[in-house]
């Protein structure tokens, strides 16, 4: 992360002060260097001391029309004149709903929430009611929130404590999780079709829901592969297993409609949040109406005070509205393409093995002279070599995150010209990184 200047050092400081470590979720901790904003526009983030940044981070991914885009948040003002929350149901709920299921190919009906944690605790919750079973069954290196049934083997969890491959333990990420929650979860290695085929064969009948991020979002965006959603589809068919696409990176942003769109494979519940909203807090679960319907009182419960609220709704429906023009695609498909293109050229020029996954919207570089196929396989590429060569790109006014893991995100607001910018300070951090080792 950047080497503040002055005002920012004082601001952080103030900062820790009152918030533990000066910061409202742990991911944002990178010591005093923790970054702080004074300011957004576009595609760009200000620090205390006026320093510009290109934001390849977007608030971990939601960012989707940039910073503080004129359109969304000239339809947030117009709304919020007239009340923000009623506890009950108000146009702009309806219309978010209307919009996701036109997109969503499989999305029949919705609910609302407020943030991804809230949707896929809720999705596993309905997943359970549906069927009546209690386990879940997760994939290593996934991330679905802070909740405790999922906090397990997530992306930065440690590798020495899963087991082997066939016989994958819970490493639990979390001082605070009850033990017993570790009997509620099964785990699996990604993109393995053996492994998985086994765990079901002994355990399938047990399990409530299978939940994946279809591309590793939290896992320097590896794809699936050929096949394995469609395994995925076909084994929960099989052994009567909810399937939930953990769309809360990849929806709206690798395709209109999200991962179910770009993979051709439908889920039974999808969870959204991030990109619908274009950084304001919202997300949404839905899937097929013979499940949602399960969602009453006496059944399943799902509820909240800020659900559907007229700020962030109002927002989302702006934010979709706008990615339904298609406008959107066109220039995250163009930029993005340039980046991934231009920083493979780099690398190819000065002889640095690599692998470059995912899409234009949101890609991960992994330095390595394989194909990684899952989380495991993520560990033996060179990060010390990634954060050598991002921690110079972000002094230079670039920033992707710093830690590999997390993807590349772009907004329709990067210029071609803030590609160009990125290449060269790309190659300048690399040269850095080459000329240090
Ligand atoms: N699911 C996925 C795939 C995520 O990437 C995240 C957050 N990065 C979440 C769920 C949790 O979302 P939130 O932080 O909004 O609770």
């Amino acid at each position: 992360m950047p080497h503040h200047g002055v005002k920012s050092r004082e601001f952080f400081e103030r900062a820790q002060k009152v918030i533990p470590y000066g910061v409202n979720s742990n991911f944002r901790y990178s010591g005093d260097e923790t970054l702080v904003v004074a300011d957004a526009r576009d595609g760009y983030v200000y620090d205390f001391d006026g320093k510009r940044y290109i934001d390849y981070r977007l608030g971990y991914g939601p960012v989707i029309l940039g910073h503080a885009d004129p359109f969304v948040n000239g339809r947030v003002k117009e709304a919020i004149d007239h009340g923000l929350s009623f506890a009950a149901t108000q146009e702009y709920e309806v219309k978010v709903a209307e919009r996701i299921v036109d997109m969503c190919p499989g999305v029949e009906m919705v609910r609302l929430s407020n943030t991804g944690s809230e949707c896929t605790m809720h999705a596993i919750r309905l997943a359970r009611g549906h069927t009546g079973r209690d386990i879940l069954l997760k994939f290593e290196g996934c991330y679905h929130g802070a909740h405790d049934y999922v906090l397990w083997s997530t992306a930065s969890g440690n590798i020495e404590e899963v087991g082997d491959r066939q016989h994958p333990l819970a490493y639990k990420q979390s001082i605070g999780i009850p033990e017993v929650m570790r009997d509620l979860i099964q785990l699996c290695p990604w993109n393995d079709v053996e492994v998985l085929g086994d765990i079901l064969q002994h355990r399938g009948e047990e399990i409530a829901a299978v939940i994946v991020e279809p591309m590793l979002g939290n896992g320097a965006g590896l794809m699936p592969r050929p096949g394995y959603l469609e395994f995925l589809r076909e084994q929960c068919d099989q052994y009567g297993i909810i399937l939930i696409f953990d769309e809360v990176k990849t929806g709206f942003r690798l395709a209109p409609g999200g991962a179910g769109e770009y993979f051709g494979v439908l889920p039974d519940i999808s969870t959204f949040a991030k990109a619908m909203g274009n950084g304001y807090p919202i997300a949404a679960f839905g899937g097929k109406k013979e499940v949602m319907m399960s969602i009453r009182p006496g059944r399943v419960f799902q509820g909240g005070t800020y659900t559907g609220n007229v700020v962030s709704t109002a927002a989302a429906d702006a934010t979709l509205e706008y990615i339904q023009t298609g406008k959107v695609f066109e220039q995250l498909n163009k930029v993005g393409g340039m980046l991934m293109e231009g920083i493979d050229e780099i690398l190819n020029r000065h002889g640095v093995p690599h692998f470059i996954n995912g899409a234009p919207a949101m890609f991960g570089i992994c330095y390595t002279d394989t194909q990684p196929r899952d989380w495991r396989d993520l560990f033996k590429a060179d990060w010390d070599l990634y954060e050598t060569i991002t921690n110079h790109m972000v002094e230079n006014g670039v920033m992707p995150d710093p830690e590999g893991f997390e993807p590349w995100f772009l907004c329709v607001d990067h210029t071609v010209e803030d590609a160009a910018e990125t290449l060269q300070a790309f190659e300048e951090g690399l040269k850095f990184a080459l000329n240090k080792n």
